[in-house]
């Protein structure tokens, strides 16, 4: 073993002797990864192309003493520190340059317990692995749109899908975490257990230690659901964006539809010729019986003359990877994110003057549909405090060639600008990009970032997890 020059907190270089990052290397169960070491460019590639950092020191954890270990090392040498869970997070925070990494991603631990309807989940395993053990039981917790993404991230911000307006945020369905704190301890929050650490862990991000399992509750879903996508020539956008608006206001909470703005993938199911043109897709799942289901999604798909409408029974966990082809990793990607509480007729001007200046074919303006149970939480229950919030959207700009980056990133922040006089000022902490540290404050977390900052002072005072949308510690 080398001696490795890392980057410290305040931005200085720490050189760890060979026997010192021999003495890491020996207590870890998992692995320890210089530069050039196998697994070492496996953990640092992440999701999103954009971002290309090399941590001076890997550790790829594999049960939680090894978490606390590398924590520890990172308390007494001042170091710079990223966490990676599914590595998914736009804004890239997993990977750090010159610091020490812990990536998660080999702790893939799944438990049901189909009695008690909770589960047991290590932070490297990804929401189709979840799923996928939840649902051998027909049971569910509410989980995100693509099953790539890790459990980790996801559920530390939040955490909304197709079942969210039914059964609430992820984080609603917490019951307990572990979690390794500044101090280099693993400790276990809950109701019960440091009830304010549990308070923070929920929505507050990455910034109060490092999850090494997760504990949820569970709901009886599917495993068959009423799912499927309708498919519109852009022509039609405003009359459809406005039966639209109608359609929500009434829908039960059963039923979730999300509106998804871009050209036509060449998807099987779509004629040829419309393949590169702009459409207008709404994205439906409804849980419950599954007659109710189709009998609620009716006014939606009599509205207009769809190009295709592929609503049927499907199994909840396929439903759960159906956006996957679209949204697989190693694109360039920057988003931009607004909370609504109504889809005004100004917003959905903007959202038709986007899309017909897209700028790319894997570009796409996403509306999703919140409401229902998760609005039912008070906003100081848990640290994510949109709880009035019933659309987010969600401007995936998405590209391939690092020379066209200003071109699509200009587009991106145009749409949001046009779209912020409609918004509530109100942002999803998971769904902002690297360079909007500025919105954490009021948009992330708004009445609840006090609260937040004075946890932070009290359980990472000099700011160790700073490798997040970051939280300072408050006096
Ligand atoms: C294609 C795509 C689709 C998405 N769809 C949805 C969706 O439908 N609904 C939704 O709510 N969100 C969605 N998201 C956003 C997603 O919730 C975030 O990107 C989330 O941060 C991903 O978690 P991760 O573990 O994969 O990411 P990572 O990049 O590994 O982690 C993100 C951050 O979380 C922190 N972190 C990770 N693991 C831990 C841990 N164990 N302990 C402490 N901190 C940790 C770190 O600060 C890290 O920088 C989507 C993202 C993508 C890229």
């Amino acid at each position: 073993m080398t001696q490795a020059s890392l980057k410290t907190l305040d931005g200085k270089q720490h050189v760890s002797s060979a026997d010192d990052l021999q003495k890491l290397k020996t207590g870890l169960e998992g692995a320890l990864c210089l530069p050039g070491d196998p697994g070492y460019d496996e953990a640092r590639t992440i999701w999103n192309a954009m971002i290309d950092r090399k941590p001076a020191v890997i550790v790829r954890a594999a049960v939680a003493a090894d978490v606390v270990l590398a924590v520890q090392f990172a308390r007494q040498h001042h170091l710079l520190v990223a966490i990676r869970g599914g590595g998914h997070n736009i804004a890239g925070n997993a990977v750090c340059d010159g610091g020490l990494m812990i990536d998660l991603s080999l702790m893939k631990k799944v438990k049901i317990d189909p009695k008690a309807r909770t589960a047991y989940v290590e932070p490297g395993v990804t929401l189709g692995e979840f799923d996928a053990e939840a649902q051998k039981h027909g049971l569910a917790t509410p989980l995100g749109i693509n099953s790539t993404t890790g459990i980790a991230g996801f559920t530390l911000g939040g955490g909304f899908g197709w079942i969210s307006r039914k059964f609430g945020l992820t984080v609603d369905n917490l019951i307990s975490v572990d979690i390794v704190t500044a101090d280099g301890k693993l400790v276990s929050a809950s109701e019960k257990e440091n009830p304010d650490l549990f308070w923070a862990v929920r929505g507050g991000g990455g910034n109060f230690g490092v999850v090494t399992a997760f504990e949820f509750r569970l709901h009886p879903v599917g495993p068959e659901v009423i799912a499927g996508l309708i498919v519109h020539p852009f022509a039609q956008a405003k009359e459809l964006l406005e039966g639209y608006r109608k359609f929500v206001a009434s829908a039960p909470e059963e039923v979730t539809a999300w509106v998804v703005l871009r050209q036509a993938p060449p998807l099987p199911f779509l004629p040829p010729e419309w393949h590169g043109k702009e459409i207008l897709v709404f994205a439906v799942c409804a849980v419950g019986d599954k007659d109710k289901a189709t009998k609620a999604i009716a006014p939606l798909r009599a509205l207009g003359k769809p190009i295709a409408d592929v609503i049927g029974p499907s199994p909840f966990a396929g439903w759960q990877t159906a956006f996957d082809p679209l949204l697989t990793p190693g694109a360039r990607n920057y988003w931009k994110s607004h909370d609504f509480k109504k889809l005004d007729d100004g917003f959905i001007d903007v959202l038709i003057d986007g899309v017909k200046a897209l700028p790319g074919p894997e570009c796409e303006i996403f509306v999703g549909q919140l409401g229902g149970a998760v609005n039912r939480v008070k906003p100081e229950a848990t640290a994510y405090p949109h709880r009035d919030v019933d659309f987010v959207m969600n401007i995936h700009t998405r590209w391939r060639e690092a020379g066209e980056d200003k071109r699509y990133i200009d587009w991106t922040r145009k749409v949001f600008d046009a779209a912020g006089k409609f918004a509530t000022g109100g942002v999803y902490v998971n769904f902002m990009p690297e360079d909007e540290g500025q919105r954490v404050q009021k948009g992330a977390y708004g009445p609840n970032y006090e609260r937040l900052a004075k946890l932070k002072a009290k359980y990472d005072p000099t700011n160790l997890f700073r490798m997040n949308q970051n939280i300072k510690p408050g006096a």
